[in-house]
């Protein structure tokens, strides 16, 4: 006899754990299945490792290329990534205990295991069977590795992550979010470090402002860009090194390559077909505005979702929405996918929401959209012989001015966005930004001063 839920939460990533949770509180018997460690890509091979590498990094920069000029006798005679990466772990695995603590307090029962769908109501995990009359498939995505000779010697961002020791000489070959961040940080720690996109720049389809300053400040600081670099095969040599050659005809020789050129969904081996779901062609869920599949008592939320945004904060948001429509007495909850803010964790930082120029342009119309700019050296390195560059742009459509997108990268950009979100989510004007007293001396002012 297959036991009865009335929800279960196939994957215990970011959404699958908020929804899980929401719904208990809201009442629910709820079955939560997981075969790996309880949090997913983010808290596992994702965001929060990362930012931990981030932030490892910025204390390097900080010794480096700051310390000196404030005074700091600033010799390294070691750095010890195995410390590195023990702190890391042990945060993390702090974080797996609050999750084991939050979902027995809320009376979500857990199983491990890999679930698959036997029918649209029931999944089978080691040989049990359990049905519900709703359930969310958040199962998530994992790294792709292109289709070359010999691209098995490289490694994914999940490989980064279990790295025992740093690489001398590393290649990262994507332009998205992952490449930039895992080359800035590599690089920051002081690894030899080349990024490789194949086209002329990383993070195409940021508003060009923040793509140039990158692209400007890797130039000064590193990491080594390599634009129109395509891939053609990998060698491994006889000393354990690799040699990537470019079908431009270029080689490096390196110690490590990670390939960094986007995610999949991990929707193939959980039987979806069985429960009747329709996926397309690249394994990823349709939905409707409420997280339903096509099969209306099943629902999706995160990085398997058709036309998603592929960020924690996201899927989070969605499932609990889910639950809170399906057993809170909301029965219009749902997500709101406008307008969400990101921020790329590179060096500097860079923070983003709504429209670049351009779009803002074909939605609006070229002589509706007005633009402003700023751009300075953030005060931290201006009293440093190392300069950094900040620059921030605000783009205001109409008579009124309202902002319908800000964009940031600079020294702080990560904690600045946040705030002015919320304002821009509120459908703020250039006018509200500018009724708004400057906190000084900050970067953030600049947001509130722009002429
Ligand atoms: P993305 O899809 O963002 O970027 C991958 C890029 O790599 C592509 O856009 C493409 O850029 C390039 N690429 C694709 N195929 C190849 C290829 N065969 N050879 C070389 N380059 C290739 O993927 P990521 O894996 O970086 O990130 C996935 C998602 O995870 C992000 O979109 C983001 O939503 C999320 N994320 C968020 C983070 C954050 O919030 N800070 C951090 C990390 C991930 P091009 O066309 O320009 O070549």
């Amino acid at each position: 006899m297959a036991q009865q839920f009335d929800y279960i939460v196939l994957g215990a990533g970011s959404g699958g754990i908020a929804s899980a949770n929401r719904a208990a509180m809201r009442g629910a018997n709820v079955l939560l299945i997981e075969a790996k460690e309880l949090g997913g890509t983010c808290v596992n091979v994702g965001c929060v490792p990362k930012k931990v590498m981030w932030h490892g990094a910025q204390v390097a920069e900080a010794i480096k290329l700051y310390g000196p000029d404030y005074g700091f006798d600033t010799t390294i005679n070691s750095f010890d990534w195995g410390k590195l990466i023990e702190s890391r772990e042990a945060y993390i695995d702090r974080i797996h205990q609050g999750y084991n603590r939050g979902l027995e307090s809320n009376g979500v029962n857990l199983v491990r295991g890999f679930g698959r769908f036997v029918d649209s109501k029931t999944i089978e995990v080691n040989g049990e069977q359990y049905t519900a009359e709703n359930i969310l498939v958040a199962v998530g995505g994992r790294p792709v590795i292109p289709n070359i000779p010999g691209a098995e010697h490289g490694i994914d961002s999940n490989g980064f992550f279990a790295l025992k020791e740093q690489p001398k000489r590393v290649a990262v070959v994507g332009a998205g979010y992952i490449a930039v961040e895992l080359a800035g940080v590599l690089h920051s720690l002081g690894s030899e470090t080349h990024l490789l996109v194949r086209k002329q720049a990383p993070l195409r389809t940021f508003d060009p402002m923040i793509t140039d300053t990158l692209v400007e400040i890797m130039a000064e600081e590193g990491p080594t860009l390599h634009t129109n670099s395509t891939p053609k095969d990998v060698i491994k040599n006889d000393d354990g090194s690799l040699t990537l050659n470019l079908e431009n005809g270029a080689s490096l020789n390196i110690d490590c390559l990670i390939w960094a050129i986007g995610r999949e969904p991990s929707t193939d081996s959980i039987h979806l077909a069985a429960a009747g779901v329709q996926v397309n062609d690249r394994g990823y869920v349709p939905v409707d505005e409420y997280q339903r599949t096509n099969v209306p008592h099943i629902h999706a939320v995160g990085d398997i979702m058709e036309g998603g945004i592929e960020l924690t904060p996201v899927a989070v948001k969605a499932g609990r929405a889910l639950s809170e429509r399906l057993f809170g007495g909301q029965t219009e909850a749902k997500m709101d996918y406008s307008l969400v803010p990101t921020v790329v964790f590179s060096h500097p930082p860079i923070g983003t929401i709504g429209l670049t120029e351009d779009q803002a342009k074909e939605e609006y119309g070229h002589d509706c959209v007005k633009v402003y700019n700023s751009s300075f050296a953030a005060m931290y390195t201006a009293v440093t012989a190392h300069r950094q560059q900040t620059r921030m742009k605000l783009i205001c459509v109409g008579k009124d001015e309202k902002i319908v997108g800000l964009h940031g990268i600079g020294y702080a950009m990560d904690e600045i966005l946040q705030g002015f979100a919320v304002a821009i989510k509120m459908g703020a004007t250039k006018a509200d930004f500018d009724s708004v007293v400057a906190l000084h001396p900050t970067s953030a002012e600049e947001f509130v001063t722009m002429r």
